[in-house]
């Protein structure tokens, strides 16, 4: 009957545990312990080798993933900086780099616009000569004066020339809004960062009614 096989299936089960036991208790203490040690540490070493193996392969990726191009002129080419240098900070995208300034003619206003956590102090006009179009403003971050001032820059008068890891081509992109790039752009990083949710006015709309 059903019930015999299973009687007999688990007396089997039994049997085969007893001798498991029996053969456990011929090996001596100190040799089961180190068994286990030994166990114990080729676990490790495994974990250790596919974290490893993990950490390595997410550096690949985000190196990987960095930008290459230029930020140009959109009037007349000239160039601003590296793409890898593009930051957000709120609404305002800027080149992340001490030597901006010098990529640009700044042109001082009288008195800067004051708002709640910035000041804008002037414009941002293209360092070449010839074509001096207007790229952006100046802005003071009063909470953050350490990496200031910063150039935001109006997505109009930039171009990005995009390199392509993948098949060694340059896309040129040209849009009206920073939201509309394909690509994500990297927040700024400022180490004591405090909840001000009021810096993130649109720098573009002050750049809009200044005329
Ligand atoms: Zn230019």
């Amino acid at each position: 009957s059903q019930n015999y096989i299973k009687e007999l299936g688990n007396r089997q089960c039994e049997q085969d545990l007893k001798e498991v036991l029996e053969t456990w208790k011929q090996i001596p203490s100190h040799e089961f312990k180190e068994r286990v040690l030994e166990k114990q540490t080729s676990l490790i070493k495994e974990w250790s080798e596919s974290l490893t193996k993990a950490l390595a392969t997410e550096k690949i990726v985000s190196e990987n993933t960095e930008l290459i191009g230029d930020v140009l002129c959109r009037a007349c080419g000239y160039h601003l900086g590296k793409l890898s240098r593009l930051r957000q900070y709120g609404q305002s995208y800027f080149i992340n780099d001490h030597d901006f300034y010098n990529r640009i003619e700044e042109k001082i206003l009288p008195e800067p616009r004051e708002y709640v956590t910035t000041s804008v102090t002037g414009k941002a006009l293209c360092g070449s000569k010839n074509c001096r179009a207007k790229l952006g403003c100046i802005q003071t971050l009063k909470d953050h004066s350490s990496i200031s001032p910063i150039y935001p820059l109006k997505c109009q008068s930039i171009k990005i020339k995009l390199f392509e890891r993948e098949n060694g081509s340059e896309t040129m992109i040209l849009k009206k809004k920073w939201k509309q790039m394909l690509f994500k752009i990297p927040p700024l990083e400022i180490s004591c960062s405090k909840n001000d949710e009021d810096i993130y006015y649109d720098a573009y709309d002050v750049m809009q009614t200044d005329v």
